[in-house]
């Protein structure tokens, strides 16, 4: 058995308020505590998004009913909200910019609209940018122009990652996090459909509806090739954090003619990088440094006293979604055999999870801003 310090999930999205049938801040909170994390960092883009002070009052008191473990709440970045934001840094998590995706009130359709949260969200705290390829390159430029720090969500390219290495070595403040899902899976293996709907996805196929998208495969950014997995293993010293960007949709949306993009994630993520340090991929010092140290740093995260986890890392099982706590119903690693199980699960000095149960009540959980 071994003991680590509570985990870092920078980068959750827990669907609250506006799709809890996908996820809340209970069971997303709970979904943490099984997977070791004691904090999560919660995006911004649920409906309505948190881009104001009375949206981030929303998702503020949805939190503080629900939350089993701690938290912090992103603000998002939208065409004219750069003063009102910068004015609730204290109270965020940190800003949230999306550059390639439109997110409706979040959406920033050019580069004007940039420069002002560049230039106005307080240095202290980091923007984090959904910016893929170029566009990660244009937000990287923009830190260096306004001298702040950035930090580059769930980098999935091989050109990615290249490029922040050279960014890091000219000094500018440019951190990036990796998710689980991009360093295990390709774009030419399909994720495991769950027990039992193996079958119903054959049966569309052969009901000649042709080649039909596996839903359960699409995920932002895309899973990429197996060159670009081969580059961001071997340039793990430049990735800062491990982040699950624990996306959850349900079982019949993924399935379903449209389905949406995103993985659930704080379940399997340790599993699957503890299995990782067992074939000597990655060390448990590099582990903690991902997601525990650099996130606490980058994004000023307050010690959380009497806070660990205890984790056999013998323990060999296989993933199932059956036994999660998201309430999503599926997992990308349905059937892979892991080693590595979170046993206990201590929160500012109380047990939060023991023999796969979640001990604390919602509203245990605190915010770690003001
Ligand atoms: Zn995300």
């Amino acid at each position: 058995m071994i003991k680590l310090p509570g985990l870092i999930d920078p980068h959750v999205h827990f669907r609250e308020p506006g799709a809890s049938h996908k996820e809340d801040w209970d069971t997303g909170t709970s979904a943490a505590l099984a997977g070791g994390f004691t904090m999560v960092l919660a995006m911004p883009n649920t409906k309505p998004p948190i881009f104001d002070a009375e949206t981030l009052d929303i998702a503020l008191n949805a939190a503080k009913g629900k939350a089993r473990c701690d938290y912090a709440q992103y603000v998002g970045a939208g065409p004219d909200n750069a003063d009102v934001v910068a004015a609730l840094a204290d109270k965020a998590a940190a800003l949230k910019m999306y550059l390639d995706m439109t997110f409706g009130q979040l959406r920033l359709d050019d580069m004007t609209l940039w420069i002002p949260h560049f230039e106005k969200y307080p240095k202290e705290y980091p923007i984090v940018a959904h910016s893929e390829s170029r566009s990660m390159a244009a937000a990287i430029l923009f830190a260096a122009i306004y001298d702040r720090p950035i930090h580059i969500a769930h980098i999935s390219l091989k050109e990615e990652v290249l490029l922040i290495r050279a960014a890091k070595e000219k000094g500018i403040k440019v951190t990036c996090e990796v998710c689980p899902h991009h360093l295990f899976l390709t774009a030419d293996e399909s994720p495991s459909p769950a027990l039992g709907d193996r079958e119903a996805s054959r049966s569309v196929v052969e009901g000649g509806l042709g080649v039909r998208v596996n839903g359960r495969k699409e995920v932002r950014p895309r899973l990429s090739t197996q060159s670009d997995v081969d580059a961001l293993w071997e340039n793990l010293d430049v990735i800062d954090c491990f982040a699950t960007d624990h996306a959850p949709h349900t079982a019949e949306e993924k399935d379903s003619d449209n389905p949406p993009p995103g993985f659930p994630g704080l379940e399997t993520a340790l599993p699957l990088l503890l299995t990782a340090v067992s074939e000597e991929r990655l060390t448990i010092n590099h582990l903690l440094e991902k997601m525990y140290t650099n996130p606490k740093n980058i994004f000023h995260i307050p010690d959380q006293p009497e806070t660990w986890i205890e984790v056999d890392e013998t323990a060999e099982y296989e993933i199932k979604a059956s036994g999660q706590f998201t309430r999503c119903g599926w997992t990308p690693f349905e059937g892979w055999k892991v080693k590595g199980r979170v046993r206990k699960v201590i929160l500012r000095g109380k047990t939060a999870f023991e023999g796969g149960k979640i001990l604390v009540e919602p509203g245990y959980g605190k915010n770690i801003r003001k």
